[in-house]
């Protein structure tokens, strides 16, 4: 896809958000109910075939137009971008690490959204540490029979499809070699959506926990077709989500800092606007240089991956920065907004209760500093 046909798209999602998203995603959030009509709208927009490649049908867009989408989405909803983050995460890893067969079955569909994907690792004992998770694969003849639980699952409801890491070797020393990666498709026999779990923020839409109790696949779902491999599969998968999350982080960052510019403009104290104290002055100057720095960093790291680059210290940075941007402009908006931005009448409280799972999914940001830092020790070896 060329670039007008990327700003093309930019400019279609940024409507999108002004004319359905913006006017409607509070009165949802707070009834805590699924888009299906935004997301209706986001798929016909194709955007569940992002950075599918065209080949099988995706739009194909660079990961910079990528992000660039997933700020707008977020301006309006962040819950938004999480319907399609995880479905991509798994697109890509079939893309890269999938069977001729899996590609040719799953990727055209999921370009479609016909067939919708989420990704299954965190389980009820086990989030950052991957490796200790203890969902087990055995195979039987020409089966996998999958046991274990799963939790905090986005699109575990209203998916068709999961990524779904389990152990095939659970002696395996290192563990991650005994870690296999499943393309699991929801049937009337399970997984068992067990319940969904009530959420700070980040409404609307699904995240749940889920039991496979002895779930049958066939030895066709197995990524590649090669078991151990899971981990390695996911991690190129991980740094895309993480070019996601940053560009929440922007998306909310951005839609805090909007809202203060314009209340403070018609709040009066004192006898002026709000705008004309310099203590409010000062938080506006410092919200929006540090919504500039996060975007920089979220395009810079989506640009090294846009390039096939090793980028798992940029895409911490941009995350770490981008999701501690959010959390700060939200409450920064929220001062400058006195009580009414306490009100559930007004954005502000929504997005401040939306920008801490930035802080913690795809690797919380205690993570991603340990991350970046091994990252730096590795570039700069002595
Ligand atoms: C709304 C929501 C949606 C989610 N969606 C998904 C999903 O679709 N799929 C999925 O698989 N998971 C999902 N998750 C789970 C998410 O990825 C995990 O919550 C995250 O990885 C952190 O794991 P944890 O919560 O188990 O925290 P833990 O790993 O238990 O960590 C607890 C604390 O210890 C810190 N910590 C842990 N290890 C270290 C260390 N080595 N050094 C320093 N500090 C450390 C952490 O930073 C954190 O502060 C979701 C979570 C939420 C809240």
């Amino acid at each position: 896809m060329d670039e007008v046909s990327d700003r093309d798209i930019v400019a279609a999602v940024r409507a999108f958000v002004e004319r359905d998203v913006i006017p409607h995603a509070s009165a949802l959030e707070h009834r805590d109910e699924y888009p299906h009509a935004m997301v209706a709208t986001i798929r016909e927009l194709g955007l569940f075939g992002a950075t599918i490649p065209t080949e099988f049908g995706g739009l194909g867009l660079s990961y910079l137009t990528y992000a660039r989408i997933m700020e707008e989405l977020s301006r309006g909803w962040m819950s938004l971008a999480g319907v399609i983050n995880s479905h991509l995460i798994m697109a890509y890893v079939i893309a890269h690490h999938g069977t001729d067969a899996q590609r040719n079955y799953f990727l055209p569909a999921m370009a479609r959204g016909e067939k919708r994907g989420g990704l299954a690792l965190t389980e009820p004992h086990a989030g950052s540490d991957v490796q200790s998770i203890r969902t087990t694969a055995t195979r039987r003849g020409d089966e996998y029979v999958l046991s274990g639980a799963k939790m905090f699952i986005t699109n575990a409801r209203n998916g068709t499809m999961l990524a779904v890491a389990a152990k095939t070797n659970p002696r395996a020393e290192p563990a991650y070699a005994g870690i296999s990666m499943f393309a699991v498709e929801k049937s009337e026999r399970g997984p068992t959506v067990s319940r969904n779990l009530d959420k700070l923020g980040y409404k609307g839409i699904d995240t749940c926990e889920l039991a496979f109790d002895d779930y049958k696949v066939s030895m066709d779902c197995l990524v590649g077709g090669v078991e151990g491999r899971g981990l390695q599969q996911i991690l190129n998968g991980l740094e895309l989500g993480r070019i996601n999350v940053a560009a929440r982080g922007v998306g909310v960052a951005d839609a805090a800092l909007k809202e203060a510019v314009a209340y403070s403009q018609v709040r009066k104290t004192f006898g002026k606007p709000i705008c004309e104290h310099q203590a409010i002055q000062l938080k506006l100057g410092d919200m929006a240089t540090r919504l500039e720095a996060a975007r920089l960093l979220t395009y810079r790291a989506a640009e090294a991956y846009d390039r096939g680059e090793r980028c798992d210290m940029e895409a911490g940075m941009a995350k770490l920065f981008a999701t501690e941007a959010a959390m700060e402009n939200s409450l920064e908006a929220m001062r400058i907004h006195g009580a009414y931005g306490y009100s559930t009448e007004f954005n502000i409280e929504r997005l401040y209760r939306d920008a801490p799972l930035l802080i913690i999914g795809e690797g919380t940001n205690e993570m991603q500093r340990i991350i970046i830092a091994k990252q730096l020790i590795e570039r700069n070896r002595v």
